[in-house]
């Protein structure tokens, strides 16, 4: 008995001894040194920090905080450090920037895996631009059942591919001849059967419900609903309500009570009261809302994802897009800039979204310079992509601001951002979750963009 258990002993000592050499080599202390810091949440920034990481989290970070002995110091110099961006609308697997027609026929075309595989890039560009998080609002193929956003989440989490945390969508919910109807503005019956709620197209408050089910059954992480017409669909006007206050209550409440949240593409004024009333947790774009609206907006707490840069590309090549489509984006980016003036000054929470694929994937942080063009302090829009968005996205116990115990989503980019807020768009040091993605050149090429490269630094990963 006596040696028995002397010999239990000493395998539980060698056990723990191997265990300790393992956890040494996986959690090497990774020391982040830099210029500056934004932490995510303070109203300036810090000067000469240092941040220690250990495994995937922040053990340490401040001014005057001791470098352990055996940490692996990273100087980035003249740099400012920030949690990694989230961007709160994104849909990373599909890509709506080039010329409009010939992206319709090519989602005709092309087979849904082949999409799913150039999605495989769109994140690394994402993830290498600074954006960690996104919330990716929308993943639709028409005529097709897969769930690709669903798959790019689970390759990213189970580290099969480099992209960022994903909280998906799946299709989003609309109604019939909506914004969301993958058929609408195709020849009836092209496809061969109306699109139902496994597409995402429900009518009446049962229907959404059950639409809802059947996302969250799916994977969904976050519901969204167009609850009026949009810019960049045929069969609608963009400021029509979609769903009438008995669907979005059925929406809002279905989806609450299996703890989801809320987002809902809106430009219509209307709508976006209705929807305000309601309960959503977002209200996406917003474009048409009057004053009274985003005093609701204010007085709810909804959060306003504004998507500056979807509008702002449509319009820096207008002519590309048919003749409705024109109309509808002239009239919805003339609204918004009044719109998102009047939120900054009422004090509305605003989140970060670009509703990038309208633009092409990785130029999410030009959104920063149009959010302070109309009056919004640099501060408050690296706090719109930082800790607002954790708090929408309802994951700021884990990420958002650098503290103590936090997941290491931490970033660098060259100069003071507050000086020159287009610093944003230069982030060349991207961590995730401890694990470095990015420091210096990124990695992420095409076969198309690698004829042109003269710089073969090698990219750490
Ligand atoms: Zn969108």
């Amino acid at each position: 008995m006596r040696i028995a258990s002397r010999l239990y002993y000493s395998a539980v000592i060698v056990i723990l001894l191997f265990s300790a050499v393992g956890a040494g080599a996986a959690d090497q202390t990774i020391v982040l040194k830099a210029a500056r810091m934004f932490d995510g949440k303070s109203k300036a920034l810090a000067q000469n920090v240092v941040v220690v990481v250990q495994g995937d989290k922040i053990v340490d970070v401040g001014s005057n905080v001791a470098i352990p002995s055996d940490a692996k110091v990273i100087d980035l110099g003249d740099m400012t450090l920030s949690p990694g961006f989230m961007d709160a609308h994104t849909h990373l697997t599909l890509d709506f920037s080039g010329d409009f027609n010939k992206r319709r026929l090519e989602q005709l075309d092309l087979n849904v895996s082949e999409q799913a595989i150039r999605a495989v890039g769109y994140a690394r560009k994402t993830v290498e631009a600074g954006f960690t998080t996104v919330r990716d609002v929308g993943s639709r193929f028409v005529s097709s059942r897969e769930f690709v956003d669903v798959a790019l989440r689970n390759a990213i989490n189970k580290g099969v591919i480099v992209g960022p945390r994903m909280l998906v969508a799946t299709k989003g919910i609309g109604a019939t001849g909506g914004h969301f109807d993958p058929t609408g503005g195709f020849r009836d019956f092209l496809f061969g059967r109306e699109p139902d709620y496994t597409d995402g197209i429900a009518n009446g408050p049962d229907e959404v419900r059950k639409a809802v089910r059947f996302e969250v059954k799916n994977g969904a992480d976050v519901i969204k609903a167009a609850v009026s017409g949009g810019v960049l669909s045929l069969a609608d006007e963009v400021d029509t309500p979609q769903f009438t206050p008995a669907e979005m209550a059925a929406l809002v409440d279905e989806s609450h009570r299996l703890r989801k949240k809320v987002a809902v593409h809106c430009h219509g004024d209307q709508a976006a009261h209705e929807a305000i009333e309601a309960g959503v947790d977002s209200i996406e774009h917003g474009s048409f809302m009057k004053p009274q609206t985003v005093a609701l907006l204010k007085q709810k707490g909804t959060f306003l994802t504004p998507t500056l840069m979807a509008s702002e590309y449509i319009m820096s090549k207008i002519d590309q897009y048919p003749p409705t489509l024109q109309a509808k984006a002239r009239e919805a980016t003339a609204a918004r800039s009044e719109m998102f003036r009047n939120a900054v000054k009422m004090g509305v929470r605003i989140s970060f979204g670009t509703d990038a694929a309208v633009f092409p994937h990785g130029q999410n942080a030009k959104e920063f310079a149009l959010m302070t063009g109309p009056g919004m302090t640099a501060i408050d829009a690296l706090k719109s992509a930082t800790s607002n968005d954790a708090e929408l996205l309802g994951i700021a116990q884990k990420v958002g601001t650098l503290e103590k115990g936090k997941l290491a989503d931490i970033i660098a980019m060259p100069g003071d951002p507050i000086a020159d807020i287009t610093a944003t768009e230069r982030v060349s040091f991207v961590m995730k979750e401890g694990k470095i993605i990015r420091n210096g050149t990124p990695s992420m090429r095409t076969a198309a963009e690698s004829t042109n490269i003269t710089d073969t630094a090698a990219p750490v990963d």
